[in-house]
């Protein structure tokens, strides 16, 4: 079809050979999982320190993407995740905007506007600037508050993560957003009361979760595997909801924090975590058949380095980058980071590419014109 197109075209340029390959298969189901500041180096360390082994080395598609954001070459978190979720460049801080701060339609509105279900896991809360780029449409991450709204209107079938008080103790109004999602039909639990893993998860009403007030703690200080829970229990979960499919995304949102933090325990740790997330979805995937799995970053954290003195069980740590003010370490490089795709239409995340192309490729798996 390509070639007699380009043959029509009465051209001599390789249309024929530039365009993209179509899918073997469609996809039915997108698990989109993000570690959040996730580079080669952290998930080297991950696999060393878990007995030079992860999930992530039985995808068999590998690729690379350009992180770059519109206004700078090192992205923040939210203009990395509109990228993903709206398929733009756009502004450092930005949250579901372009650079005039206007609001581009989300992957997951698309999909729920289809009549797919949608799902958001995160290990911050859920209205940090990586799940919020999927919901929420506001010129700043911090708008915290104003980010928790957009689940009202967007009802997301079922999301768990941090960030309680953004919901239920708010400073700009008095709504209890947790009484508005109940009035709505939610199912709403919290840490307060069980973990999520002992949360019955019936598919015939919404669900959210919140795990903390604000954010989560550490997995170095005791944060329960609601991560690994989600990954396990949403696909099943989301499948009931609709048969036209689901969109996941499942966030390891400290590997960042820990690259901030200068702390390779702190990195190896949520690491590891998220890669036992990732074997949960991959190991729905297998058994479902129609279901593309896809993890990236998006960017890299700390200029985090491996040197020479380390062992697979003792990480001799460098962080080579640095914020302007004040040489303090621990910042986001602009380093391209890997992607990882298995199941249908896996094959069109090989090669190297932009960021927003993340998001042209799931629309192209799920056959979306
Ligand atoms: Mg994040
Ligand atoms: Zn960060």
């Amino acid at each position: 079809m390509w070639l007699l197109i380009a043959i029509g075209c009465g051209g001599t340029r390789s249309t024929a050979v530039s365009a993209p390959p179509l899918p073997e298969q469609r996809a039915t189901n997108v698990i989109l999982l993000i570690g959040d500041g996730m580079g080669l180096a952290q998930i080297t360390a991950g696999m060393y320190r878990n007995g030079n082994r992860l999930h992530l080395e039985s995808f068999e598609v590998v690729g690379l993407h350009k992180t770059y954001a519109a206004d700078n070459l090192v992205t923040d978190s939210a203009a990395g995740a509109t990228a993903f979720a709206c398929g733009v460049k756009t502004y450092n801080g930005a949250i579901g905007v372009n650079v005039d701060t206007m609001a581009v339609t989300t992957l997951l509105e698309e999909a729920e506007a289809r009549g797919m279900a949608t799902g958001l896991a995160a290990t911050s809360t859920i209205v940090h600037a990586t799940p919020a780029a999927f919901v929420a449409h506001v010129a700043h991450r911090h708008m915290y508050e104003d980010i928790a709204e957009w689940f009202l209107r967007n009802e997301v079938d079922c999301f768990v993560g941090g960030g309680w008080k953004y919901f239920a103790e708010r400073q700009k109004d008095q709504r209890n957003l947790i009484d508005e999602l109940e009035q709505k039909g939610y199912v709403v639990g919290s840490w307060r009361t069980h973990r999520f893993a002992d949360m019955p998860l019936d598919a015939s009403a919404n669900m959210a979760f919140f795990t903390a007030q604000d954010d989560p703690p550490r997995k170095l200080d005791g944060r329960d595997d609601y991560l690994i829970d989600a990954a396990t229990r949403l696909p099943r979960f989301l499948k009931q909801r609709s048969d036209k499919g689901f969109f996941l995304m499942i966030e390891g949102s400290q590997i960042d924090w820990g690259g901030h933090a200068v702390d390779a325990a702190y990195i190896v740790s949520e690491m590891i975590e998220f890669d036992e997330a990732i074997g949960r979805a991959l190991a729905f995937a297998k058994e479902d058949g129609h279901t593309l799995v896809v993890v990236t970053a998006d960017h890299e954290t700390g200029g985090f380095s491996i040197n020479p003195g380390s062992t697979q069980d003792t990480i001799v740590a460098g962080f080579s980058s640095f914020y302007d003010a004040d040489h303090k370490r621990g910042a986001h490089t602009a380093a391209m980071v890997p992607v990882f795709a298995w199941g249908p239409g896996a094959e069109l995340f090989r090669g190297i590419y932009e960021n927003t192309a993340i998001h042209d490729k799931i629309r192209q798996a799920l056959g979306w014109q």
